[in-house]
């Protein structure tokens, strides 16, 4: 209880300095069909927090140096059919810019993005679209090769269909290694985000392929209420 306290409040002070933060949200709905992951946060909690926690700025314009901070922006991890379905015209309504980051290997899975919310995403210039890998590996616990696939193959199925380039990557369970970092520049991704708990800090001092994320579902919502 003590040491929740102390995170709150520690997090709280974090996120009260003027830094940027990115928040990952998985599941935004309740429907049983729909909640794969166990990250989940209630429709109503999403919107409320999204209202609370802006201004909301996209990742690209977020990687841009020289930008004053205090800004936020806001992913998905997975590829959900929520984020189409729950998220999207919520969004959408409220002209805020939103990444999400897909499974390859899950697109047209009961409960997942079929191909077309998909390429109706990508159609809309709010929306960014990046690679989650194609079957939710633990990179930091895959041998090079695995890694490889994992990080190639997922980028050149999204820029296949897609017709774009694909530059930003998300670790499954923020797992990454040394060889992952390697592998990242080879396979031409530009920025990859993992989960610290943490806003980005300020000035240059970011690694671009290990950038922090907030994961936000009920489990973690009490830490960033303000
Ligand atoms: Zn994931």
């Amino acid at each position: 209880m003590l040491k929740r306290t102390l995170k709150k409040a520690y997090l709280n002070l974090l996120l009260h300095l003027p830094n940027d933060r990115i928040y990952a949200f998985h599941n935004v709905s309740s429907h049983p069909a729909l909640e794969l992951t166990g990250r989940k946060l209630d429709t109503a909690k999403f919107h409320d927090f999204v209202l609370r926690h802006g201004p909301y700025i996209s990742l690209e314009e977020m990687g841009q140096p020289g930008r004053p901070g205090g800004k936020a922006a806001i992913t998905f991890d997975d590829g959900l059919e929520d984020v189409y379905t729950i998220a999207y015209p919520f969004l959408k309504g409220k002209g805020i810019p939103f990444t999400v980051f897909v499974l390859t290997d899950k697109l047209d899975q009961p409960g997942y993005l079929t191909t077309a919310q998909l390429l109706e995403l990508a159609a809309d210039p709010l929306v960014t679209i990046g690679s989650h890998g194609t079957d939710h590996t633990r990179m930091g616990q895959a041998d090079g090769e695995k890694q490889r696939h994992e990080l190639v193959d997922s980028k050149a199925a999204l820029e296949k269909l897609l017709n774009r380039s694909c530059k930003y990557f998300a670790y499954p369970f923020g797992s990454y290694n040394d060889t992952t970092l390697e592998l990242m520049r080879e396979a031409g991704y530009t920025l990859a985000y993992a989960v610290k708990g943490r806003p980005l800090l300020r000035g240059n001092h970011n690694d671009p392929f290990t950038l922090p994320r907030l994961s936000i579902d009920d489990t973690t919502l009490e830490f960033y209420d303000r």
